[in-house]
């Protein structure tokens, strides 16, 4: 068997890519690990609004349309953003969000593909690439080779294509999320919870989906606690958190699991532009570090992608123009967004997170929640970094 292009993994990155290269009449197979696309859901489900999207990525073409979720797959509309710390002090920012259901989302993005002319095969695990550009599928006992002119590896954090070439100390958030039913939540507003008690190095969040029912979850990080047992970490929230708890008292999970979120940003460029292959969305470490949101820069690293590949099929440059670019349309983003978290990381490292949450944070959050890092930050994080310098050199 023989195609133009090999997609590993049917996320939105997946199923993104493959739709805008079969309706360029490009042979495109994706091959999807899972039995049923978009399960189990491993996501807060939160999309930002596509108004929103132009100011998080404003050099991203195509970025409102691509971020519109299809039709039935939209659970609820929330229009703020809140803050708050572990005492339970709030601050909040209008930040409109389109809330999905996350497995009809990514079934619609892969019937899409479907529709344009990709070929998809469910069950069917990529195990092995070799550099000749041939995939092995497995596929009802069955392993079969796959050769194609370009291979895009977009089956998540752990890919197939990455694993080995990654740097070996990148950093990954351990997620665990839910869906209850039965809660007591404002349906306008999504929550974000930090607070080295509840979420250490990360955030636990409650994202209103509408009819008494949220998604709930947290993530953790290695570096911020020793204790890596993440559930016990949620049970405490869903319990013992001043605001939380209440919210969520009575609550029943119908739902639970757990996955890995990159949070340094894309991976080295090794990595994202292989010979002929290249990395896109989760694969390639695609997703902004500040809050491990991943699904606007898979949709969008689908799209630059198909633009690489198009070029590269007919002949007009090489593929690793992919890395030109997605610097381009959103490397500024990513950059910034990593700035964010390392700013983040030294106010909870050196103690400072409820000073400035009391004094800076109304200030500053409009901005930081959409990407943007602000020069008046920038002083203070130099200070900050220093601060912590001279802290641990004494
Ligand atoms: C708990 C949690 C909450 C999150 N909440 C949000 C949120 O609210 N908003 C947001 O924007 N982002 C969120 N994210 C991040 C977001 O889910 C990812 O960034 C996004 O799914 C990336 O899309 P993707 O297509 O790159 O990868 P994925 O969605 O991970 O898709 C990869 C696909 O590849 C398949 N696959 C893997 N290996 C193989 C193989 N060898 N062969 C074939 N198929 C394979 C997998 O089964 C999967 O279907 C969250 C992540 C977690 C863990």
């Amino acid at each position: 068997m023989v195609a133009d292009v090999i997609v590993i993994g049917g996320g939105p990155a997946g199923a993104t890519i493959s739709r805008i290269l079969a309706e360029k009449d490009v042979e495109v197979q994706l091959f999807e690990k899972k039995k049923t696309i978009g399960l189990p859901v491993r996501c807060g489900e939160l999309l930002p609004h596509p108004s929103e999207m132009r100011r998080l990525f404003p050099k991203a073409k195509d970025a409102e349309k691509l971020i519109e979720p299809p039709q039935n797959t939209l659970a609820n509309i929330t229009e703020y953003t809140e803050l708050i710390d572990s005492m339970g002090n709030k601050i909040k920012s209008r930040f409109k969000s389109n809330i999905v259901f996350r497995d009809k989302y990514d079934q619609a993005l892969v019937e899409r593909a479907m529709d344009a002319g990709a070929i998809i095969k469910c069950d069917s695990p990529v195990i092995s690439v070799s550099g000749n550009g041939s995939v092995h599928v497995k596929h009802m006992g069955t392993i079969k080779q796959v050769k194609a002119r370009v291979i895009v590896g977009a089956d998540g954090p752990r890919s197939i294509l990455t694993e080995g070439v990654r740097r070996k100390n990148y950093e990954f958030a351990i997620c665990f999320t839910t869906i209850m039913d039965n809660v007591n939540v404002d349906a306008d507003t999504v929550q974000m919870y930090f607070g080295k008690e509840y979420a250490p190095g990360a955030y636990a969040w409650i994202i209103p989906k509408g009819d008494h029912i949220a998604n709930v979850g947290l993530g953790i990080r290695k570096r911020f606690t020793n204790n890596l047992k993440i559930k016990k970490y949620f049970r405490k929230f869903v319990k013992e958190h001043p605001t939380a708890s209440n919210l969520l008292d009575g609550g029943r999970i119908i739902s639970s699991s757990s996955k890995l979120v990159p949070i340094e940003g894309p991976f080295s460029d090794t990595a994202t532009r292989r010979g002929n292959m290249i990395c896109i969305g989760d694969a390639g470490g695609f997703v902004m570090p500040h809050v491990g949101a991943g699904i606007p820069s898979a949709l969008l690293t689908g799209r630059i992608g198909a633009e690489a590949i198009l070029k590269h099929l007919r002949g007009e440059s090489e593929l690793s123009n992919f890395e030109r670019l997605w610097r381009k349309e959103i490397g500024n983003r990513m950059k910034n967004s990593l700035r964010i978290r390392k700013f983040t990381d030294s106010l909870l490292l050196n103690g400072s997170i409820s000073s400035f949450f009391n004094e800076r944070a109304q200030q500053y959050f409009d901005h930081l929640i959409r990407c943007e890092f602000p020069v008046s930050l920038r002083l203070f994080n130099f200070y900050l970094n220093l601060k912590n310098k001279v802290k641990s050199l004494s």
